[in-house]
């Protein structure tokens, strides 16, 4: 007999929500993670200053509050509780206004001028049918159960950002909205498939806001955790797993890791061929360079806008950006990069002691890189922010090798699992036609590397999951 049904390397979202369909289906399931901490991007610390709680990776979370399986989990009775800000995003601009991202569409697209009409076309119709949308865009390439929706989706998202937004917008306003919204992506933004993360971010903002977690996202870990173990799981923390050879034995064996940990976790395990050259051919993204402040006042943002968003992108007009994530992509680092601001305290006094607050940001830097963006990023705030500087009573910062020490899953400090362009988003992590297993025996995969790909849904160790238990 094994020693359990299955066994999770990982504590992230995705080994979570894969450990949790698993025990909710009947299976003993143990989780193991090489930290003290669970939660693998979904954690939070005081790394400034004592009472001061810094969502130390992810924060905003449209894709949960949207997520077809995360959504449903009675995360509630575990102590979760959302964060809505007033407004869930604004991008300032040099001449003192902003663009702004309101939950109403009609609100957003009112303020966009002579813009209006192609933002309510581009993202109205699709804001109404989110809910249908979420779990044939959440999932690997599969048959849509609403193909006509999808496939007007598709014929924008497949677009490049830049082309898609100079073809419908005549302002800096909504080309710099859109842009910012799509730079998540971490690719250029002429590569194809760039305006999809433009467009499922700006859907589910609309849609759901773009929430944080009352008291931090440790608590949407820690809700998840206490939920798996009234459903009898078990979780093994500070094992740093090596080899697939020290699991107890079990009927499955699902990894939230990355191609790169799958290859020396299986050793020669995994067979030649096809796979085995996939995973050593997976390209991760640039990575980030991190920083998380504790500060003595709001920041004091020259426009109104941001004043009230939970989320600010900081970067200018769409053509900054642009050259922005071009540079990081070419291997260099911008001298006014990209940042995205997160502003918790506003909204959550649990965040700060003293009405001081807790401001989260980071910028994309090439991948591996060594250099201290600081000065960079602070002059960057300050350009739509002057006196921010001032308001800093402590700052963390985390290079790219931080995190992935922190994490092994941030390869060179890159974020999301690999890269998301129109071959790896369909491919990842190897052509397949079911990509969570593997060509090893009871062996899947189940994080971000597979589809639906990065940010915190859970939908990737929700789909391994349901391989597994089909298998079974
Ligand atoms: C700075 C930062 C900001 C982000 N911002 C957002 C955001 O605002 N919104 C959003 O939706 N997403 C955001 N993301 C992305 C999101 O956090 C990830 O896409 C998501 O966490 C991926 O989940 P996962 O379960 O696949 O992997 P991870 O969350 O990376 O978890 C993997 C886990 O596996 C463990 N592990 C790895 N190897 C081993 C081993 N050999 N043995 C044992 N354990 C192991 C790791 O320690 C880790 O706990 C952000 C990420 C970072 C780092």
């Amino acid at each position: 007999m094994p020693d359990y049904d299955a066994v999770v390397v990982g504590s992230g979202p995705n080994g979570l929500s894969a450990a949790i369909e698993l025990a909710r289906n009947g299976c003993s399931v143990l989780v193991i993670e090489a930290n003290e901490t669970l939660g693998g991007g979904v954690r939070s610390k005081e790394t400034t200053l004592p009472g001061y709680i810094h969502d130390i990776c992810s924060t905003a979370y449209p894709l949960v509050v949207g997520s077809p399986f995360l959504s449903k989990l009675p995360l509630d009775q575990y102590g979760l509780e959302w964060i809505n800000p007033d407004l869930p995003m604004a991008h300032p601009l040099d001449d003192g206004s902003a663009a702004e991202m309101h939950t109403s569409v009609e609100r957003t697209a009112n303020r966009l001028g002579i813009d209006s009409e192609a933002y309510r076309s581009l993202m109205g119709p699709f804001v109404d049918r989110a809910d249908d949308m979420a779990p044939d865009i959440l999932a690997p390439l599969q048959i849509p159960s609403h193909p006509i929706l999808l496939a007007q989706f598709g014929l924008r998202a497949l677009l490049p950002a830049t082309l898609l937004a100079n073809r419908i917008f005549k302002t800096d306003h909504a080309q710099a909205l859109f842009s910012g919204i799509a730079a998540h992506a971490f690719m250029k933004l002429s590569r194809p498939l760039t305006a999809a993360i433009g467009m499922v971010l700006g859907i589910y903002g609309h849609r759901h806001n773009w929430p944080f977690v009352k008291g931090g996202s440790q608590n949407l870990t820690d809700a998840m955790v206490a939920y798996f173990e009234s459903l009898g799981g078990e979780i093994q923390t500070n094992w740093r797993v090596k080899s697939l050879d020290e699991l107890p034995t079990a009927r499955a064996t699902l990894l939230d890791v990355t191609p790169q940990q799958v290859l020396d976790l299986a050793g020669d395990r995994l067979p030649g061929g096809l796979y085995r050259r996939s995973l050593k051919r997976y390209r991760y993204n640039p990575g980030v360079f991190k920083v998380d402040w504790a500060v003595s006042d709001p920041v004091p943002w020259t426009a109104e806008a941001p004043r009230q968003a939970g989320t600010v992108h900081v970067g200018g007009t769409m053509r900054e950006i642009a050259i922005s994530e071009n540079m990081t992509n070419r291997g260099l680092h911008p001298e006014k990069p990209f940042v995205l601001l997160a502003q918790q305290s506003l909204f959550d006094s649990t965040r700060a002691p003293d009405g001081n607050h807790t401001v989260w940001g980071y910028c994309h830097v090439p991948n591996g890189s060594t250099v201290d963006m600081t000065e960079r990023i602070e002059q960057q705030i300050e350009r739509f922010a002057p006196g921010f500087k001032e308001t800093i009573l402590a700052r963390s910062t985390r290079f790219t090798f931080d995190l992935e020490a922190e994490n092994p899953n941030c390869i060179g400090g890159e974020i999301n699992g690999g890269v998301q362009d129109i071959w790896q988003h369909f491919t990842r992590p190897a052509p397949r036609w079911s990509p969570y297993r593997t060509p090893m025996d009871g062996v899947y995969i189940c994080s971000a590397s597979t589809p639906p790909g990065g940010g915190v849904h859970g939908m990737s160790g929700y789909h391994a999951a349901r391989a597994v238990l089909s298998d079974l």
